[in-house]
């Protein structure tokens, strides 16, 4: 079977088309599942089966052998583990093993066991265990004594327990090989072969895999029972006006990253994909919550509600929206200029569909993805299938941001004067400055703050991953401070020294605005910033162009001239007097975070890191 969507559907087509506009939809509803099982399903908030989903279950439930073949991505887990645990909730309760799965790594086992145990949630008495080599045999043999109906392993540890006698496939119903491509890769068709020759012949298999390559071919021949093949493929691709790129982020620090993007990015409409309903409303609230028009849709808003909402996103109305992919399907928006894949699509087939509702009307649009380390393997195909390349994005840093609210916060200003009626306030401000002796300047601050509504202007802090918080508060204790700028440099920069410092007033943010104005350097190319008395110490890249340094040495800042020199090392100063430490400190930070990710790691992953 395949999908038979194309990309870029047509571009007159009306907006949202309804999710219930098309009859062959298929729901999870639709299958004779157990009950118990389509309950932990809503909890888990999967609004319809994938394509191989939708193509293996009701084949797997009727007790066919199956070969499922899809790419990384697609849900195949769910396509074995929700019929298998349907059969088996129908079965008299027992203690014994019933369902074996084997997957080829320990990683791939643990996330197996884990998407089980989620389907099964509402099955009481219900023990899934997984097994895996490189562990103590201790928790697992207690584990499988005590009875598991779902054993997932990889096939060495898994052909040790049977050896040892310690588990017991005399009563197996059901046996998946997942990922069955890799297995092979791995070595381990010699233990596969091993463990299926051992089970009972009185039992259902499945076999899922990404390819098929000729080996598995034969494994099917040999253990699987006539088997039913289905393969879903994908066949898309994308607009090439369309740029991709992508984010490293761990989900607790997601909202943080998508309001950072949001304050630095040029956009008009924004789309932001999440993969359930329930997520929909939360981003949705939070994003209310700070500011900004944010509204939700999926496939439980009734369907006029939903179209009044699109027609407030097509109004300007509302700026973002958070959507499911069902609620989504052929929004034809023109401003929307950006497609945020807050949660990663299922399969590369939706993620085409999602970025393809930007860049409508011949205009460029923007696809940004959220993704953890854990799901940065997916990258290697949406490339492949939107035949373009998905760029590496660095959250905008602390700097940039507060830069970019300093110039909003100025248009603001012109804004209202230009088309405001200013006269009461004029005279107001003139009457105070005469009984208060202060100069309109301090007027100005206070009615900015007063603008301001309790809200603060500039953002203070990076949000940092605890582990990241422990290791600056060790380097402090290191002696971290005590260093020179340079000792902590990216490598490919150099450290430079520009004439203005403290008593020019210059902010970070200046800094970074006018060098990356000036010297067409990109924000993330600009690394740490220690603001000094009378100079600043900025970490650029060390093969600045000949125009570059031409255009930055006629860069001012306040006014003034920046003389931009590479450092040649002088001592740091020693500050003396108070108020030295603020922006040393705030170098620091930005030194660490960007440190972090030109290596490529993600915001927030709590990696160890050697302490240089
Ligand atoms: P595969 O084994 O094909 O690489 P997985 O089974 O690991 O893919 O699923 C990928 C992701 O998709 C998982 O995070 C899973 O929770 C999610 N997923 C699976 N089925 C659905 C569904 N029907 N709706 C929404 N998300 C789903
Ligand atoms: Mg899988």
């Amino acid at each position: 079977m395949s999908e038979n969507t194309s990309t870029l559907e047509n571009p007159d087509q009306p907006t949202a088309a309804p999710e219930d506009a098309d009859p062959n939809e298929v729901l999870f509803t639709d299958f004779n599942l157990d009950g118990r099982v389509l309950a932990a399903l809503t909890d888990v908030g999967y609004e319809k089966p994938s394509p191989i989903q939708a193509a293996t279950i009701p084949l797997l439930l009727e007790g066919r052998d199956v070969v499922g073949l899809a790419q990384t991505g697609t849900g195949k887990t769910a396509a074995f583990a929700i019929p298998a645990l349907s059969r088996m909730a129908e079965l008299p309760a027992t203690k014994s093993t019933q369902i074996l799965v084997l997957a080829p790594t320990r990683e791939l086992a643990l996330q197996v066991a884990e998407a089980f145990s989620s389907y099964a949630a509402h099955m009481d008495n219900f023990t899934v265990l997984p097994v895996y080599g490189g562990s103590p045999y201790g928790p697992q043999l207690n584990g499988l004594r005590r009875g598991a109906q779902v054993v997932v392993g990889t096939p060495g540890r898994v052909i040790d327990h049977i050896e040892k006698g310690s588990l017991d496939l005399s009563q197996l119903q059901y046996m998946v090989l997942d990922e069955a491509d890799e297995m092979l890769r791995m070595g381990f068709a010699d233990e596969v072969d091993q463990i299926l020759s051992r089970t009972p012949a009185e039992k259902q298999v499945a076999l899922f895999s990404a390819t098929m390559p000729p080996a598995i071919r034969k494994i099917a021949k040999k253990y699987l029972n006539n088997p039913a093949e289905i393969s879903v493929k994908s066949k898309t691709s994308t607009g090439s006006n369309i740029r991709q790129r992508y984010v490293q982020v761990m989900g607790a620090h997601k909202v943080d990253a998508l309001t950072r993007i949001l304050e630095v990015e040029q956009y008009e409409g924004v789309l932001t994909f999440v993969r359930t309903k329930i997520a929909t409303e939360e981003l949705a609230d939070k994003l209310k919550a700070r500011g900004y028009r944010a509204a939700a849709i999926n496939g439980d808003i009734p369907q006029a509600q939903r179209e009044r909402t699109i027609e407030a996103l097509r109004d300007g109305k509302i700026d973002v929206l958070v959507a499911t992919d069902v609620a989504a399907r052929g929004l034809d928006v023109e401003r929307i200029t950006h497609v945020v894949n807050y949660d990663i699509p299922h399969d590369t087939e939706s993620y085409v569909h999602r970025i393809g509702r930007t860049g409508r009307a011949g205009r460029t649009g923007d696809a940004i993805l959220f993704m953890t380390p854990r799901e940065k393997y997916l990258l290697r195909a949406i490339e492949k299938a939107t035949r373009q390349n998905v760029e590496l994005m660095n959250l905008p840093s602390v700097d940039v941001v507060n830069n970019n609210r300093l110039q909003k916060f100025s248009e603001r200003i012109t804004q209202t004067m230009e088309s405001e009626d200013l006269s009461i306030f004029r005279d107001l401000v003139e009457k105070y400055e005469a009984d208060h002796s202060v100069t309109a300047v301090e007027i100005a601050a206070a009615l900015a703050v007063m603008a301001q509504g309790g809200q603060k202007l500039l953002m203070e802090e990076l949000p940092q991953a605890p582990a990241k918080q422990a290791r600056l508060a060790k380097g402090d204790r290191d002696g971290f401070s005590s260093r020179g700028p340079t000792r902590t440099l990216t490598e490919g920069n150099a450290t430079y020294r520009i004439a203005v410092g403290r008593r020019h007033r210059v902010m970070p943010g200046s800094i970074v605005g006018a060098i990356a104005n000036e010297g067409g350097l990109t924000s993330s190319q600009i690394g740490g910033i220690d603001i000094r008395a009378d100079h600043s110490l900025v970490e650029l890249p060390a093969d600045l162009s000949k125009d570059q340094w031409r255009a930055l040495s006629k860069t001012r800042i306040g006014g003034e001239l920046i003389q931009l020199e590479l450092d040649k090392g002088r001592k740091p100063r020693s500050e003396g007097g108070g108020g030295g430490g603020g922006f040393k400190k705030d170098f620091k930070k930005r030194e660490g975070f960007k440190k972090d990710f030109k290596k490529g790691d993600s915001y927030g992953a709590r990696k160890p890191r050697h302490q240089s």
